[in-house]
């Protein structure tokens, strides 16, 4: 399951600003996950309980939200929603498609005391 590691790699961000800006609690956590990162909502809240637990982010409320995926068309020489990485074009029914955004996952914003 790649979520551990990402969920450890996003308890690393929030430790790392915690140094930086002094806060010693974290109440809310905003994570943006691209809806073709591949990435697992369940999976990620699952583990993401599991790696903040004893560090300071724990008990933190998770709230994800979700990125479309987009992609360019080569055919209609344009950009589309994407539902899935290897999905087809919703206006030509094409597969020339190129993914150009959700792929990715972030840290968007902590809530901290
Ligand atoms: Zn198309």
């Amino acid at each position: 399951m790649h979520e551990m590691s990402l969920a450890e790699g996003v308890l690393q961000l929030i430790e790392d600003a915690a140094r930086q800006q002094k806060f010693a609690k974290v109440v809310t956590v905003w994570l943006e996950i691209g809806q073709l990162s591949g990435v697992e909502v369940e999976a990620m809240r699952f583990c993401f309980d599991a790696v903040v637990r004893d560090s300071i982010a724990q008990g933190a409320r998770l709230e994800i939200m979700a990125l479309p995926g987009v992609g360019w068309c080569m055919a209609c020489s344009m950009s589309v929603p994407m539902a899935e990485v290897f999905g087809e074009c919703p206006h030509c029914g094409g597969y020339q498609l190129q993914v150009t955004g959700g792929t990715e996952m972030r840290l968007k914003e902590l809530e901290v005391d």
